[in-house]
């Protein structure tokens, strides 16, 4: 029974973050967003015949600026491992370009666009 139990897991791990952060820029306004997603709850199963084939979420997401509504949709295979993902309105960005956007936003207000 080792096999299964190390298949699945089983024991004490240290709990940590699993979630997926998704860093994206509004196409509009150039605003950037910061989005998490919780693998463990916010997946919905794709059923093939009879079992879960794979996994997909999809989120809406405005940012704080324009509050233009972009779309992300994400997906997964049957072990919750990301195959692909799409963004209507936005660009993805990397966690960098998330910080310098966000230490640009902070340093000069939008006073004056
Ligand atoms: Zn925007």
């Amino acid at each position: 029974m080792g096999f299964l139990k190390k298949l699945f897991g089983g024991g004490e791990q240290t709990p940590q973050d699993r979630g997926i952060h998704l860093y994206i820029k509004c196409q509009r306004c150039g605003a950037p967003v910061h989005v998490r997603i919780d693998p463990q709850n916010e997946l919905a199963a794709e059923y093939g015949d009879s079992e879960a084939e794979g996994y997909q979420v999809v989120k809406e997401i405005t940012d704080d600026r324009c509050f233009r509504r972009m779309r992300a949709e994400l997906h997964f295979d049957a072990r919750r491992r990301e195959t692909s993902r799409e963004l209507e309105g936005g660009d993805f960005i990397t966690v960098e370009e998330y910080e310098t956007l966000r230490a640009e936003r902070l340093a000069k207000p939008s006073a004056n666009v």
